[in-house]
């Protein structure tokens, strides 16, 4: 916060454990620990995955421009996650490295630095610390030692997580849900179907590339045992959000809780958690993102075929305009993407670098004005975003804050970078130049673009209608739209779909 009174409206915030809207309350004033179930990188993360982490960027920012000394971790799952949540088929890293004929430690690498490079490109910030599963492994042997006398039975295959040990199983996905999991592959052996792996043993005779000594031989930790264990290793239990997609609300989540139930059951739980769930949950608030849909339905990694962000840089277009995309929905909401939406963000986002532009010339020529209003602005962009980040309203408050011609500019661009800083759409740096970026095929230069406008000028001033046209299909064919009358101004735009 500037010169400006700290905002002060209570941070309202949707609690998936009592699916309802509670009010935020720290459990050490004036700080927030935050952790994030990170991407599984046996490949790129998708749209829909980066949606998920626009989300817990803008919680993040929120709990930051409120004031609070925000710790944030992310994880890398490099180990653990089988081709089904719950427990079956093989390991996703694994089934990769086959594919591709490279080390798990290799693919691991390589869809990292991927993921980071997204997240740098998306202006999202680095958490304080990322941490990744292998690194855990150790801690991930001792947890489970803690929890198995009383909560754990072996079979062949693994040592299971009994799911009748702890009270209120699954009450994060609203109850338990047998029906669903016995869809599942079954394991043979498990107790009931919604019983999960804490270690996986590796099959008899078989070498795995990622393997680790135990008290239940040779094998690998299940997914659910590292977010738990490295939550807990990083930011204490309990801590104050836990956030993931709405995916996660229905095993990976209710397991974590489970096994943090089971873990801390020695410790004395801390019943007042949240009443809806009996016993210590872990984290006291769950936040989960809702999903990005194309027309083949939830944007899904497995599933095959889905968009990266890299292929929009490709295509041309900004990766900030993915970033407004996904601040024009609540983060509740389903949100669906195509190249036709997604272009409508980019002239939204070009809109408002034009108006903040104005607003920047404005400023200099008028530095002075009648009245300083910023305070009120203020209080109304922290009454939107308090309102479990209502992102959506937040944006249109910015054009409402961008036109209002009675309020100094300079006090206007000064609550713009407030706001900006939890939008994190760099609405004062960026310029509308940055936004053009050439695409990988394309097949046309800027140059020749703007050469080529230039002879339609010419043949429509000489009312050489037919010339006119044949340019303007031509550039059509090479997939740039030529926008006669456009009110931002642009002449040309490059056909996103
Ligand atoms: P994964 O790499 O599959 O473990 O997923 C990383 C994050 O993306 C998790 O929080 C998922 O819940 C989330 N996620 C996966 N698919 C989508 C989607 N289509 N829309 C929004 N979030 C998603
Ligand atoms: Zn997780």
């Amino acid at each position: 916060m500037t010169d400006t009174a700290p905002p002060t409206a209570p941070l309202r915030l949707f609690n998936s454990l009592s699916r309802s809207v509670e009010t935020f309350e720290p459990i050490v004033p004036g700080t927030a620990r935050v952790y994030s179930c990170g991407p599984t990188v046996y490949n790129y993360a998708h749209l829909g995955n980066l949606r998920a982490y626009v989300f817990t960027d803008t919680l993040r920012r929120t709990l930051a421009w409120k004031g609070y000394d925000v710790t944030h971790v992310i994880n890398i799952t490099d180990v653990g996650h089988l081709t089904s949540d719950a427990d079956a088929g093989d390991d996703k890293m694994e089934a990769a490295a086959r594919t591709q004929a490279k080390s798990i430690w290799d693919i691991a690498a390589h869809y990292t630095q991927a993921f980071k490079q997204n997240i740098a490109d998306l202006n999202i910030l680095e958490p304080s610390r990322w941490t990744v599963a292998t690194d855990y492994v150790p801690q991930m042997i001792a947890f489970a030692e803690r929890i198995a006398p009383q909560h754990c039975y072996e079979l062949p295959t693994g040592l299971y997580f009994d799911s009748t040990t702890v009270p209120d199983y699954g009450a994060l996905a609203g109850g338990r849900d047998d029906a669903a999991n016995a869809r599942i592959d079954p394991v043979e052996g498990k107790r009931h179907p919604s019983d999960f792996a804490i270690w996986r043993k590796s099959p008899p005779g078989e070498q795995r590339q990622m393997e680790w000594d135990s008290p239940w031989g040779k094998g690998a930790p299940g997914w659910h045992l590292e977010c738990s264990v490295m939550s807990h290793d990083t930011l204490g239990h309990p801590f104050d959000i836990h956030t993931g997609g709405i995916d996660h609300r229905e095993i990976h989540h209710p397991n974590e809780i489970a096994q943090n139930q089971a873990f801390h059951a020695c410790c004395g739980g801390d019943e007042s958690i949240t009443p809806a769930v009996a016993g210590f949950t872990g984290a006291r608030w769950w936040m989960h993102n809702n999903f990005l849909v194309d027309r083949a339905g939830k944007m899904s990694k497995s599933k095959g075929g889905f968009t990266t962000l890299f292929s929009l840089i490709d295509r041309g277009v900004h990766p900030l305009a993915y970033r407004l995309l996904c601040l024009s929905a609540h983060y509740r909401s389903e949100l669906e993407f195509s190249g036709e939406i997604l272009g409508t963000a980019l002239t939204r986002l070009k809109r408002m670098l034009m108006a903040v532009n104005s607003l920047r010339n404005l400023a200099e020529k008028k530095p002075d004005g009648n009245s300083a209003q910023s305070a009120a602005f203020l209080n109304t962009f922290d009454a939107e975003i308090s309102n479990d980040l209502n992102t959506s309203n937040v944006l249109a408050y910015v054009d409402i804050v961008l036109g209002r011609s009675d309020i100094r500019p300079s006090d206007r661009l000064d609550v713009l970078a407030q706001i900006d800083s939890v939008l994190g759409l760099n609405l004062l740096t960026l310029t509308r130049a940055d936004l053009r970026i050439r695409p990988n095929d394309a097949t046309i230069t800027e140059t020749e673009i703007e050469a080529e406008l230039d002879r339609r000028k010419a043949a429509r001033a000489n009312k050489d209608f037919a010339t006119s046209d044949a340019i303007r299909d031509s550039l059509a064919s090479r997939g740039v739209e030529v926008m006669d009358g456009d009110p931002l101004g642009w002449e040309w735009k490059l056909d996103l779909n």
